[in-house]
């Protein structure tokens, strides 16, 4: 499934094969590749494209030639020598490629990999389950690692990603506040479910002031709300690629040590760690599939809002 024009749908293609170049590459074949908000925004041009056509999808679930299981996430390729790589932030690699956008992606039967950037999987989990911990899992593990030792948490958007974090949240002892969309009550009935205390619109402030908040959602406008829900000292961490604008706020919301940051990609050390972590809280999963040919569905019904928990296309 090609993106062949930003703001266009994606198109069925009969593709050559695609073929490992060097030795560090994998021909693979897919099994399942999770849908991110990444995917969204490079379709509907809220980032832009690198690579025009391209194949989107980022949370590969995929069989080796010879028969291993591996998972390939946003990190496909970094060169291993800039001053971020040399100082253990490979996320911001100056030349950092990345899977489904400058390389062609999952939304496709087969792909071809760099082997240092696939990571084996939790063996209890099916490809579809396991495919969401590869953006959704990552780099929201990533954001909740940037929230310290925070008590209690606020999680803005109740999406594939932080259906997966609240759990990883409540197993470190943690309290999760949940906030969604106005009106959305099967998502915050589904917080409850999945251990969050509370659960409530994002309009309304928590029963209690929080020591931190991720905000999974793009919408800036959470930023100042988030802000003005937290005491002194707490952080709000922003976890997607791209945000509405921001509103103009009063610096009264940021004094006493707030702090307001973003979370870039990923380093394969996050990968490593949260893999390793998923199996022991255990993260579940909740899937919504759709056949490889309905990709473009999965990203209107991600747009609309219309499943829980997280999509996966499984060709
Ligand atoms: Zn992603
Ligand atoms: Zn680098």
């Amino acid at each position: 499934m090609v993106l062949e024009r930003q703001s266009e749908p994606l198109q069925l293609r009969e593709l050559p094969d695609p073929v490992a170049g060097d030795p560090s590459q994998l021909h693979l074949t897919v099994r399942a590749c999770a849908v991110c908000r990444t995917d969204l925004h490079l379709r509907d041009s809220e980032i832009e494209a690198t690579k025009l056509p391209v194949v989107l999808g980022h949370q590969i679930v995929a069989t080796t030639d010879d028969g291993r299981r591996v998972g390939l996430p946003w990190l496909g390729w970094t060169d291993g020598e800039c001053r971020y790589c040399r100082s253990g932030r490979e996320n911001l690699c100056v030349r950092a490629r990345f899977t489904g956008r400058d390389i062609d992606g999952g939304f496709a039967e087969q792909t071809v990999a760099d082997e240092r950037f696939c990571f084996a999987l939790p063996a209890d989990l099916s490809d579809d389950q396991a495919a969401p911990l590869l953006c959704g899992g990552l780099i929201g593990y990533r954001a909740l690692r940037f929230t310290g030792d925070a008590t209690r948490l606020g999680l803005y958007g109740f999406g594939s990603a932080a259906h997966m974090i609240c759990q990883v949240a409540v197993h470190q002892g943690r309290r999760v506040f949940a906030f969604t969309r106005p009106g959305d009550e099967p998502t915050q009935a589904f917080a409850r479910e999945l251990g969050a205390e509370w659960a409530g619109a994002s309009t309304e402030p928590p029963p209690e002031p929080l020591d931190a908040a991720i905000i999974f959602a793009a919408d800036g406008t959470l930023i100042p709300t988030a802000l003005r829900a937290l005491d002194p000292g707490g952080s709000v961490v922003c976890a997607g690629i791209h945000m509405s604008e921001i509103p103009a706020f009063s610096y009264d919301d940021l004094w006493e040590e707030r702090q307001i940051r973003s979370v870039a990609n990923l380093t394969r050390q996050d990968a490593g760690e949260f893999l390793a972590l998923a199996p022991k809280v255990p993260v579940r999963t909740t899937v919504t599939t759709y056949r490889l040919e309905q990709a473009e569905q999965a990203l209107a019904d991600l747009r609309a809002g219309r499943f829980t928990g997280s999509a996966v296309v499984v060709p």
